[in-house]
């Protein structure tokens, strides 16, 4: 069976420059609407569960904390 992923963003940390939103081949990122304590439009994950945890948006990702990508294991 095909591993699931998810994604978190950390609302705080992230810059807003969009990178990840356009390396995501499966559209799941949008810009958010609401600014964090940095002054930054953050990105919010629109189907987090969609996620095939390729690392595209983590790579290009210039906040080292801001994306994390989890793998979901199921019993
Ligand atoms: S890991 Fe891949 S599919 Fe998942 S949100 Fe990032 S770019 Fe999109
Ligand atoms: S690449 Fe990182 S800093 Fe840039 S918008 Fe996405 S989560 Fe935010």
């Amino acid at each position: 069976m095909a591993k699931k992923h998810r994604i978190e963003i950390s609302f705080d940390e992230c810059k807003g420059c969009g990178r990840c939103l356009l390396a995501c081949p499966k559209k799941l990122l949008a810009m958010g609407k609401e600014i964090n304590k940095q002054g930054y439009t953050a990105v919010e994950v629109a189907e987090p569960t969609n996620c095939i945890g390729c690392g595209a948006c983590f790579y290009q990702c210039p906040e080292p904390g801001a994306i994390t990508i989890y793998e979901i294991v199921e019993d």
